[in-house]
């Protein structure tokens, strides 16, 4: 017998990306963090930092980071919700949209935690698979009768976005909440933001995490409908942003050029890394996010170039999950890290293939 709820004792935690030990030189290209620093002014507002703030709480709205996101996107404050990552948004969007026994919808493959928080929730799946070429099938998916439905565009692992008219379309039909994860929509080339207030039931999920170069900093952002982002804020922790996270993120967020060139970098590694990874027999994804999704050479499985770069100190992500064991997902890194990665797959292709 276990002391634990049925659905947690029964249930498969979810499983990070590895984090290497401190000090341990690797080439880290599977978790899709950024490989350039954060904006200076972060580095600067932590320097310049009272540490008489840490006394007191924090403002438990994060209203200053919630103003520069209204002023960023045009919205008001009562449409923004800050949160401790993303993460902690989807969480919170589970607990004040999907009670026990409802339903939650996203396609497949997408960001393996959604099944976690479900299984938290004890709620119904319902996973509507993408096409062969992964395009999300909008038809099906706002067919799904849900709660809610998670949307995260572009897509991870595929890279795929799903253009904002589509999803403008299934929000119009589908009966339920449309929570858009755009997580790595800074590095696509359209954004659902502009749904975020002109549909009552849609929400658009940022994080600092990916584009801001911001992951260990844990912190992200709800835009919506007033109402909805109101059911958000009854369900969160009062103090769910720290003193500090609200003060390095608003350093953040008022130096959006910083992130925009960084991007605009791993974009055009992107377009590179993608024509060597396909010269080496690779076939890769059309991807709008900061990682591809590759299938590896000769219809192999993909464990054992994942093993074998992991044992050159190369770190990328693989599933031994359907429409995924062939393949890896390679976060883009910089130039040099990309060279590393091409040089030992090119030395791996005469090993590993049969
Ligand atoms: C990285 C990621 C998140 C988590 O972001 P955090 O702000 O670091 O919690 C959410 N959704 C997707 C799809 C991600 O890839």
């Amino acid at each position: 017998m276990s002391y634990l709820r049925r659905p947690i004792d029964e249930m498969a935690a979810y499983t990070p990306g590895e984090q290497p030990a401190e000090g341990e030189r690797v080439v880290k290209l599977n978790t899709n963090e950024n490989p350039y620093p954060p904006s200076p002014r972060v580095l600067e507002t932590l320097r310049a930092l009272d540490p008489s703030r840490l006394r007191r709480y924090p403002n438990p709205m994060a209203d200053k980071v919630r103003d520069l996101v209204a002023g960023l996107f045009g919205v008001g404050r009562e449409n923004v919700v800050c949160a401790n990552g993303s993460d902690e948004l989807l969480s919170l969007v589970m607990r004040a949209f999907v009670g026990e026994g409802d339903a939650v919808a996203w396609p497949t493959p997408t960001y393996s935690l959604y099944p976690v928080l479900a299984r938290v929730q004890a709620a119904e799946a319902v996973e509507v698979p993408t096409r062969e070429d992964f395009s999300v099938a909008v038809e099906a998916l706002a067919a799904a009768r849900a709660k809610a439905l998670l949307l995260c565009n572009p897509n991870a692992p595929t890279g795929v976005l799903t253009p904002p008219d589509a999803v403008d379309a299934l929000a119009a039909r589908f009966n339920g909440v449309v929570v858009v994860d755009e997580a790595y929509v800074d590095f696509a080339d359209a954004h659902c933001m502009g749904l975020a207030t002109r549909r009552p039931n849609v929400l658009v999920l940022r994080t600092l995490s990916k584009s801001y170069s911001l992951a260990g900093l844990r912190f992200g952002y709800a835009v919506g409908p007033a109402d909805l982002i109101e059911g958000l804020v009854k369900v969160k922790d009062s103090y769910n942003c720290d003193a500090v996270s609200i003060e390095l993120a608003a350093a953040a967020l008022a130096d959006p050029a910083w992130m925009q060139t960084n991007a605009d970098r791993i974009r055009a590694e992107r377009t590179r890394l993608s024509e060597r990874l396909a010269a080496l027999g690779f076939a890769v994804t059309p991807s709008q996010a900061n990682f591809l999704l590759a299938r590896v050479p000769a219809g192999g499985d993909g464990r054992p170039w994942y093993e074998a770069l992991k044992a050159r100190g190369i770190l990328v992500r693989y599933w031994n999950l359907p429409r995924l064991a062939d393949r890896l997902r390679i976060t883009v890194g910089t130039p040099q890290e990309n060279d590393a990665l091409l040089a030992a797959l090119q030395t791996l292709r005469k090993e590993v293939t049969p």
